[in-house]
C-alpha cells in the first residue's frame, strides 16, 4: 500500500465562486474579490488588517522589509525550513540561529536570550508542521527587549499557541496558501497585523510602491481568481483541522511502541496537524534513519526524507552562519512525520500501525 502523503482540497461548488469572479471581469489584484477575501481573513483571525499576496515567500519578504530587516540580523530557529530562511537573505539581512527546546520546536529561552544584541532587528518564528513554538516566556522576552516578532505561520492556519491563534501573536503574521497548505489557492499568501503603519508600508511594497515613484515596491499582488478560491475554501478550514486532529489521535492511540511519542505540545496550545510529528525517543539518529527509510520502502513516507530535513545551518546556502544548536541537531535527527490529512482512512491507519510494529525493532539496540 502507498499511503497518500499529498492532499489536494477540492469542492464541487468552488467552480461557482470562480465563475462569479470571472463574471466580474476584473481579475487583477485590485479587484473587489481581493477586498472580500481580505475581509474574510480579518474576520477569521480577528486582526485589524489582512493583506492578500501572491505567495507566502512574498509575505515574509514584505514583513521583513517593512520592519527594517534589510541589513543586520534576524533571530530564527535552527529548525526553520528553507522557505522560512530564504526571505531573510532576500530582504538583505542574515540569520542568527537560535536553538529549540529538547522535545519541541519552542525557542530555547536561555539561548534566545543569549543571542539578543544590538545587531538584531527582528525575530522570525515558524510553527513547523503546524506545531506551536511560542510558549514559555518567549513573547515576554521579545517584548521586554523590544524585538519585533514576525510569525511564519505558513504551515499553521488555525494552530493555537497558548495565548492565541498562530499568526496573531507578533507584529506581523505571514501565511502561505500554496497547494500543500491547509488553505490552498494554488499559489498565494497573506499577512495579518494590527498595525496601521506597517499595513500602509506593506501595501506599498506589494503593489510597486503604489507607483508614486517615491517609494520602492515589488509586485506581490494576488489575483481575483485565487482570492475567490481562498474566500470559498476558508469555510472548510475548521472542518479540516478537526478531521486532521481526530485522525492524529486515532493514529497515536493505534500505535503502541514505548519510544514512539508525539512531539510535546505546550499547555493550552494545539497543533493544526499539517502533519503529525512523532519523536523516536531514546533512539540514535542512525536508528531513527533506518526506521524512517524502512517505512518509506513500505509506502509510508516521511517529510524528513522528502525535504531532506536538517538543522538550517547544514544547508550549504546557510552554512556560513553556522551556530551549533545541540537540541535542534538531536531533535531533527530523531523525529518523523505522518500524513493525517482528510483522505487518510482507517485502513491507512491500520496499515501504518502494522508497518510501525513490523519495524519497531530497528529503534532498539
Ligand atoms: C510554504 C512555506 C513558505 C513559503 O510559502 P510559498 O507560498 O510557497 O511562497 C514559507 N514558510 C514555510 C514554513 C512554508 O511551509
Amino acid at each position: 500500500m502507498q499511503v497518500p502523503d499529498k492532499y489536494l482540497f477540492s469542492h464541487p461548488s468552488e467552480i461557482d465562486a470562480l465563475r462569479e469572479a470571472l463574471a466580474g471581469r476584473w481579475l487583477s489584484g485590485t479587484a473587489q474579490a481581493v477586498d472580500r477575501y481580505e475581509l474574510a481573513l480579518r474576520t477569521l483571525f480577528g486582526s485589524r488588517h489582512a493583506i492578500a499576496m501572491s505567495s507566502g515567500s512574498g509575505a515574509l519578504h514584505c514583513a521583513l522589509h517593512a520592519l527594517g530587516a534589510t541589513t543586520k540580523k534576524v533571530l530564527v530557529s535552527a529548525v526553520a525550513p528553507i522557505p522560512t530562511l530564504l526571505p531573510i537573505i532576500t530582504a538583505g539581512a542574515t540569520p542568527l540561529f537560535v536553538d529549540c527546546e529538547k522535545d519541541n520546536f519552542n525557542f530555547d529561552l536561555e539561548d534566545l536570550s543569549r543571542c539578543i544584541n544590538d545587531d538584531v532587528v527582528a525575530c522570525l518564528s515558524v510553527q513547523l508542521w503546524g506545531y506551536p513554538c511560542l510558549s514559555n516566556g518567549i513573547l515576554e522576552l521579545l517584548q521586554e527587549q523590544s524585538i519585533p516578532l514576525i510569525e511564519d505561520a505558513a504551515h499553521a492556519h488555525l494552530t493555537r499557541e497558548a495565548t492565541g491563534l498562530a499568526g496573531t501573536l507578533g507584529r506581523i503574521g505571514c501565511f502561505s496558501t500554496h497547494d500543500r497548505k491547509l488553505l490552498a489557492t494554488g499559489e498565494g499568501g497573506f499577512c495579518i497585523t494590527n498595525d496601521d503603519c506597517l499595513t500602509e508600508q506593506i501595501r506599498r511594497l506589494v503593489a510597486l510602491g503604489l507607483m508614486d515613484g517615491v517609494h520602492h515596491g515589488f509586485n506581490y499582488k494576488l489575483s481575483a481568481l485565487q482570492a475567490s478560491l481562498g474566500t470559498f475554501r476558508l469555510q472548510w478550514l475548521d472542518w479540516q483541522v478537526k478531521k486532521r486532529t481526530a485522525t492524529a489521535q486515532k493514529l497515536m492511540s493505534a500505535i503502541d511502541a514505548p519510544n514512539f511519542m508525539e512531539l510535546s505540545i505546550p499547555a493550552n496550545a494545539q497543533p493544526n496537524y499539517y502533519n503529525l510529528v512523532v519523536r523516536l525517543a531514546g533512539t540514535s539518529s542512525r536508528q531513527a534513519r533506518a526506521f524512517i527509510e524502512a517505512l518509506e520502502l513500505e509506502g509510508v513516507s516521511s517529510n524528513i526524507l522528502r525535504y531532506n530535513v536538517r538543522p538550517a545551518y547544514e544547508y550549504p546556502l546557510f552554512a556560513k552562519w553556522q551556530r551549533r544548536c545541540p537540541n535542534a541537531e538531536a531533535l531533527m535527527s530523531t523525529i518523523t512525520t505522518f500524513p493525517v490529512h482528510p483522505e487518510i482512512t482507517d485502513d491507512h491507519i491500520a496499515y501504518i500501525e502494522q508497518q510501525v510494529s513490523a519495524h519497531r525493532h530497528l529503534l532498539v539496540d
